[in-house]
């Protein structure tokens, strides 16, 4: 399959060759006849957080205050009765609504409260690689290992059994020393399997909430730099200037990707504001003035805190561009490059257009980022 004179990721134009998901030729443009012309060719996108277990559970308790409590006191009634063959299900069905929208990479968070949904994620996982879907397990306390002694225990055993990655929800612990602790302990479990750590931080109004700072003093003081994620660090939007800077500063020296999940935020932060009210975002320009490196997750796909999702990540790219004040040319250009981009960085980073690479491969008729997000355009698989 020939793509003519189509825009590569270095911004360059040119007739690009793919087979079965590889890369055979790539030459000047020509005036060939092609199977596509002009546009862009990207890689697949990759979805760096979201949670499969309870993916599509939305409407069989519809949470209707549409706080985070609820959605919380309803995932934890949920969960208990949940099934092998219903997390199957829902997961698989979920991960081929994101095949759809060009995404064959997904980290999912798993509850480590409930061993069935562990189980089943982690046996999915093989599934999925047949099916071209490359699916990462972080292990997900979502009670807290301190304030949920008896979670401990099954956080430990979810990942000897081969999760991909350890998390935490240290803004979660009774205090802030627990959640430092648990920052650190989350660490030292990585450390003794192997894996890198993803955590649920700072997910919080709370301007107070600083495990943010632990996380990148443990991934500097570790040697750790593009081995940690830390998800949602919303509490950043509520705290002085001057500690922000400092903040950011110290995510890019840690080598922290921050990951930002606008949909689920946008509406579950901000509850207790009068005026003005907080958009429940971490402050991605800043970040990235600093030099850090930002994902953008889609969090909820039906779930028990968000019953919007679609599984198409120019949703939450485009709800970014407008809450984070992300409109210029240039930011827009690198909110959609964000998707399959940076979104790569926990799987070993993006495939980059050469003779030779596997992709899977993405073409997008029109090359423009701004009408991408507008349109939500979807992208065709092309060489498979
Ligand atoms: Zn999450």
């Amino acid at each position: 399959m020939w793509i003519c004179d189509t825009r590569l990721p270095d911004g360059s134009q040119a007739d690009v060759q793919i087979e079965t998901d590889r890369i055979q030729a790539i030459v000047p443009p020509t005036n060939r006849t092609g199977d596509r012309r002009g546009g862009a060719l990207t890689p697949g996108l990759a979805e760096p957080h979201v949670h499969l277990d309870a993916a599509l559970l939305g409407a069989r308790a519809p949470n209707r205050s549409g706080t985070l409590r609820e959605g919380i006191a309803n995932w934890a009634m949920l969960r208990a009765g949940l099934t092998a063959d219903d997390v199957n299900e829902r997961a698989s069905a979920t991960l081929q609504q994101y095949r759809r929208h060009g995404v064959f990479r997904v980290r999912t968070h798993v509850d480590t409260g409930s061993a069935v949904a562990v189980d089943a994620l982690l046996a999915l996982r093989d599934v999925e690689r047949t099916r071209g879907t490359e699916l990462q397990v972080v292990a997900f306390p979502q009670e807290g290992i301190l304030r949920a002694p008896q979670r401990r225990r099954a956080w430990e055993d979810a990942v000897a059994k081969g999760c991909d990655a350890v998390g935490a929800i240290p803004h979660f612990e009774r205090t802030a020393d627990e959640g430092h602790a648990s920052v650190r302990l989350a660490f030292d479990l990585a450390e003794r399997h192997g894996l890198p750590v993803d955590l649920h931080c700072d997910e919080t109004d709370d301007p107070w909430s600083r495990n943010l700072e632990v996380a990148c003093a443990e991934a500097i003081d570790r040697g750790w730099k593009g081995r940690v994620v830390a998800g949602h660090c919303t509490a950043l939007h509520g705290m002085p200037g001057p500690y922000v800077a400092k903040v950011c500063e110290l995510v890019a020296e840690a080598g922290v990707q921050v990951v930002v999940n606008p949909l689920d935020n946008t509406v579950l932060q901000g509850r207790w504001d009068t005026g003005p009210v907080r958009r429940g975002l971490a402050p991605v320009a800043a970040l990235w003035t600093a030099g850090a490196s930002v994902g953008i997750g889609h969090d909820s796909v039906v779930d028990p805190w968000y019953r919007l999702g679609t599984a198409n990540l120019l949703d939450p790219a485009w709800l970014l561009v407008h809450v984070g004040h992300l409109t210029s040319e240039e930011q827009m250009g690198r909110v959609w490059r964000a998707l399959w981009d940076d979104n790569h960085r926990a799987f070993g980073g993006a495939p980059v257009p050469r003779v030779g690479e596997r992709g899977p491969w993405l073409w997008w008729a029109d090359a423009d980022p701004v009408e991408i997000l507008r349109t939500r355009a979807l992208p065709e698989r092309v060489g498979a």
